[in-house]
């Protein structure tokens, strides 16, 4: 079941394209969905692949082929969408803190709008009243999620409209004929208790009868996928079961059969993903081995970040004796990757491989240092296909004004 391209392929790539380079195999991401929706055919299921993930338009357009919606956190992502061929009806607008213009472009484009506080639900009620449907998204006030930058759902976070607030958001809805068709939540990334989206679930239940117009239960993401060798990833088939005998449950109470809807973004993606670095050098200091490679956390800011595992492979020497290293970058900051790996000895010109790249990695590139973004491919069907080319000098001053 688990497709993954082989250290050959990964190599011919590195050779062919360069490093550093991005690569993504189209058929794990086929593979990812068709395990998601495999799970939950029980229920009456949508899917919205969270593109924030990764935004590539071909990746888009893969996607939108296999069935799935999108779910958008700009603007910007909706019209990318639109552009992929995603029809307005199967996008789901979920910004967060942007000005009522951004909301109101989104209505305008006919998409799925989720509206995350008071401000704009008022303004948006006054505005347009039940005239155009809309979806709530709530905090369910859950702690889900691996680190706490990735988490929120907590008391302190700034996304959802606290379900303790459901008295002003009734007031809200019915002074102003709002037209509830959805409730939503996301309480973060990296879950593996499967039992966060259930207790979600019950909250967002627990409130459902108050939104007579009530179509659909938008329970977010979060879904885990192994990073470490030894991780779990979030059991969907275990969750899907449980998710459909809930939904069952409720229309058998309320004579209601609401869909489920999801946001995944990292369970599609992440494993598809593969980062290509080669090792410029090996320096010996009194306390460790540093490999330096041709990249930094300008180019894959996760383990810096949110200090995220992603194992690592010397793709050039697998048959080469273990030794312990320290991965770094070549930004001028502390800037490294990873502490005591243990990798096939490293020599320099060695290509490594980083998995699990997919998701939040070349989506959060930057030009820091004043290095180049590097280059993304895509493997479909066994053929391998440019679609970014590597930023080049001239990149660096695109829409710099130059006045001296
Ligand atoms: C980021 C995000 C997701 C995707 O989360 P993953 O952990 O990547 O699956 C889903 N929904 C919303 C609203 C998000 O902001």
């Amino acid at each position: 079941m688990s497709q993954s391209l082989s250290r050959e392929q990964l190599i011919g790539l590195a050779k062919e394209f360069g490093t550093p380079l991005y690569v993504y195999h189209a058929e794990k991401i086929k593979d990812q969905y068709d395990t998601l929706s495999g799970a939950f055919s029980a229920v009456k299921a949508r899917f919205f692949y969270a593109c924030k993930a990764l935004t590539n338009i071909n990746i888009l357009k893969f996607i939108n082929g296999l069935g799935a919606g999108l779910d958008c956190v700009s603007i910007h992502e909706v019209h990318l969408g639109l552009k992929a061929g995603f029809t307005p009806d199967r996008i789901l607008f979920t910004p967060n803190c942007v000005d009522f213009d951004e909301i109101d472009a989104g209505r305008a484009l006919g998409v799925i709008l989720n509206i995350d506080n008071i401000s704009i639900l008022e303004q948006f009620g006054n505005r347009y009243g039940g005239a155009y449907p809309i979806c709530i998204r709530i905090n369910p006030h859950i702690m889900g999620g691996g680190n706490y930058k990735i988490s929120t759902g907590h008391i302190d976070s700034k996304f959802g409209i606290s379900v303790h607030q459901m008295r002003h958001i009734e007031r809200i809805v019915k002074t102003t004929g709002l037209n509830v068709k959805g409730l939503h939540m996301h309480t973060g990334s990296d879950i593996k208790d499967i039992n966060v989206f259930l207790a979600g679930l019950e909250v967002m239940f627990g409130i459902a009868e108050h939104f007579p117009q009530i179509e659909f239960i938008d329970l977010g993401s979060g879904f885990k996928v192994p990073y470490h060798e030894d991780d779990v990833r979030t059991d969907v088939a275990a969750l899907g079961k449980k998710v459909g005998d809930a939904f069952a449950q409720y229309k058998a109470e309320n004579g209601k059969d609401l869909e489920v809807w999801f946001e995944p973004g990292k369970f599609l993606v992440s494993e598809a993903g593969y980062f290509l670095v080669k090792c410029n050098v090996v320096k010996q200091t009194t306390a460790t081995v540093f490999v330096g490679v041709n990249s930094g956390f300008n180019h894959l800011i996760r383990p810096m970040m949110y200090e995220a595992y992603h194992r690592i492979e010397n793709l050039s020497n697998p048959a080469g004796s273990p030794r312990i290293y320290t991965v770094v970058g070549h930004i001028c900051e502390t800037d490294t990757f990873a502490w005591d790996r243990t990798l096939s000895e490293v020599r320099e010109g060695d290509v490594l491989v980083f998995y699990n790249a997919g998701a939040y990695g070349f989506e959060m590139a930057s030009n820091f240092n004043s290095r180049l973004k590097p280059a993304e491919v895509l493997v479909l069907d066994g053929a391998a296909h440019l679609i970014r080319k590597r930023d080049v000098f001239e990149d660096l001053l695109r829409n710099q004004v130059e006045v001296l």
